[in-house]
């Protein structure tokens, strides 16, 4: 599942719009997109975009609706993803893959 989080800034704020949950919850949080399921662990797949830049973050400390799919993030994970875009900004890449998926 891809998450365009809009061209132009990285931020929380922005971040938390559209189809992506930030947020503190536990395991028995119910989708709150199909509330059909409860959440599982999972990896979130966050894909960032700013300028010509476009930077997909992989995070392990993430959950996931094992009915539709939708993928949630934490405030840790989310702030550990946005400095990451950050810092690949910062350094001029265009395209990167980083992922937290084994070392969170
Ligand atoms: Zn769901």
């Amino acid at each position: 599942m891809r998450h365009n989080f809009g061209i132009g800034t990285f931020g929380i704020g922005t971040f938390g719009i559209g189809t992506f949950g930030i947020g503190t919850f536990g395991l028995d949080m119910r989708c709150v997109i199909c509330k059909q399921a409860e959440v599982e662990p999972g990896t979130a797949t966050v894909t960032l975009e700013r300028g010509g830049m476009t930077l997909v973050v992989k995070h392990g400390l993430a959950r996931v609706c094992p009915n539709c799919g939708e993928e949630y993030i934490d405030e840790e994970a989310a702030a550990q993803v946005m400095e990451t875009a950050e810092q690949a900004f910062r350094s001029g890449v265009q395209v990167d893959v980083r992922d937290y998926a084994f070392t969170a």
